[in-house]
């Protein structure tokens, strides 16, 4: 859903207020639980699960850092095969010669010509809010995509002028089309190997606090 891997922390209802939802939307995404993120741009904000009394939530969202610390990383045998949670990414595999992609209600699929090859990093607010965490894309030609059924394709314009594509049903953060035309896939989005490597950081200098870079890669203050 966010497009690489999701940070969250949570807070009980009784202090969790929400101020404005025009937009909000909400995915079941299992038995136990329900993923709500923005319809109008795809942030990645909410983890629900029922019949609990607090509500999980992207610190990404927040204005501040809020003296956050990440505490553990969770279902690391299910991490994409381009990074490590922690520590350098793993040399890459071979990877398909065509990959798969998917959003997570499966409304919507695409495959494009593989390996991912070198996977990049995003730190930038926008990243940020929008990923719920922070986002990893790696270059792609949009003509070389091939879609299945493309209905539930939701646009967001940024005020930069690029667009970011994300499923309108779920969410899933998908593709960003810069204003020169640049294009650029999640690697999240990649269902099984990508053949790819994180191999830098970038925008660090928005990076949010409550995470430490140490897989030892390149970083870059801006881009
Ligand atoms: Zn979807
Ligand atoms: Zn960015």
């Amino acid at each position: 859903m966010s497009g690489h891997f999701w940070a969250a922390t949570s807070v009980p209802h009784d202090r969790f207020r929400l101020v404005r939802d025009e937009g909000l939307a909400w995915f079941r995404s299992s038995a136990e639980a329900r993923r709500g993120f923005c319809r109008r741009c795809g942030a990645s904000l909410f983890w629900q699960p029922e019949g609990e009394d607090r509500i999980s939530f992207a610190p990404a969202a927040l204005d501040s850092d809020a003296g956050l610390e990440t505490a553990e990383h969770i279902f690391t045998e299910a991490a994409g095969d381009y990074h490590r949670p922690e520590g350098q990414p793993p040399p890459p595999g071979a990877g398909p010669e065509r990959l798969r992609a998917s959003c997570l209600c499966g409304a919507l699929r695409f495959t494009l010509p593989g390996p991912a090859g070198e996977i990049t990093a995003c730190h930038c607010r926008q990243c940020r809010t929008l990923s719920g965490h922070f986002a990893a894309s790696f270059d792609a030609e949009e003509a070389s995509l091939a879609w299945g059924d493309r209905q539930g394709l939701a646009e967001y314009r940024t005020v930069g002028g690029g667009v970011r594509g994300f499923c309108a049903g779920c969410g899933s953060s998908l593709w960003f089309r810069a204003t020169d035309g640049a294009f650029s896939v999640e690697a999240g989005c990649v269902d099984g190997p990508t053949g790819g490597r994180l191999a830098r950081h970038i925008h660090v200098a928005d990076k949010g606090g409550y995470y430490a870079l140490d897989d030892g890669l390149p970083q870059a203050a801006e881009d």
